[in-house]
């Protein structure tokens, strides 16, 4: 497995892989690897010769100064991982190359898809992921990426981007890895301490159960969020960012539920920001509902 820093290189890296005739696919990450990134990698070898995964904490999508510098980091455990799942390439870029003084190129996609949920709570957010994404896959030139649904809106809209951009990249999404306890792996999750994790459960219960009462016809928005909130706010300690009924025709809020929706939620719990989110068409999540 090559680990490659400067831009040049990377670019170099690819353009050999083009030339070969070899499909590249990739998957950009913050690092911090779990079974979630390393699914996103099996997945991403199943649709190309050679899969090239990022690591790069990307400052321009931080809000909050405090997170970026919380984030966790773990470059040897990654390259392993990364190693084992059968990557052909890690590429590390460095900040100094990527926003060198005077950066000031920024990619946003704007209407239904950037006006709610995490675009309302992280202000920036998106304009950040699009523009690190723009940027990377000008660099690496895939011609499939893979991003996870656990981020749903990201997903969507990077989908977007790529489409109206005519980037050339076809982007691919895979499913949400859970722990056996039902909560979405994500690399804040090593931040959470026992009692913490414990609340945090409160949030794919929660869904899981808002997606039983829909199932059951309840479809008043309202009061599938309730369940939710009264499965968290239970807690000291934890807040509700924000969660919503939004349909995916559109991407529209939706007062009354139908198949079409999914309940999207993001939480703090103990200072942890947390996101996940059900289809409520969709699979149960493997939590104990009782
Ligand atoms: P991150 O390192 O958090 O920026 O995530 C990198 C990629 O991994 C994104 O496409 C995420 O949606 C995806 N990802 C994060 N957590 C999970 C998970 N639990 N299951 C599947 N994909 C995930």
């Amino acid at each position: 497995m090559d680990v490659i820093a400067p831009v040049a290189d990377m670019r170099a890296w690819s353009r050999q892989q083009l030339t070969a005739g070899r499909r590249i696919a990739f998957v950009p990450t913050m690092g911090a690897l779990h079974r979630g990134h390393i699914s996103l990698i099996e997945k991403a070898r199943t649709l190309a010769d050679a899969v090239v995964v990022s690591i790069y904490v990307n400052p321009t999508q931080f809000d909050n100064p405090e997170d970026l510098a919380k984030y966790p980091k773990t470059l040897e455990a990654d390259l392993a991982m990364c190693r084992e799942a059968g990557a052909a390439a890690v590429w590390t870029p460095e900040t100094a190359e990527m926003y060198p003084d005077g950066y000031c190129t920024f990619v946003e996609v704007v209407g239904p898809l950037s006006d709610k949920l995490c675009a309302v709570a992280r202000p920036g957010h998106f304009r950040g992921v699009c523009t690190v994404v723009t940027k990377l896959l000008a660099v690496v030139r895939p011609d499939v990426a893979v991003f996870g649904q656990k981020d749903l809106q990201q997903a969507l809209i990077v989908s977007r981007m790529a489409g109206d951009l005519n980037l050339g990249t076809e982007i691919v999404v895979a499913p949400t890895v859970r722990d056996p306890d039902g909560l979405a792996m994500s690399s804040r999750n090593r931040r959470l301490s026992p009692e913490s994790r414990a609340k945090a459960l409160g949030l794919p219960r929660g869904l899981e159960l808002a997606r039983q009462a829909y199932r059951a016809g309840q479809v008043t928005s309202m009061k599938l969020i309730e369940i939710v909130a009264e499965e968290l706010l239970v807690h000291e300690g934890v807040d509700i960012d924000y969660c919503d009924v939004v349909s995916l025709k559109g991407f529209a809020e939706a007062e009354h539920a139908d198949d079409a929706c999914v309940l999207a939620a993001a939480v703090f719990v103990d200072g942890v920001r947390l996101i996940d989110h059900v289809p409520l068409a969709g699979h149960a999540i493997p939590v104990k509902v009782d």
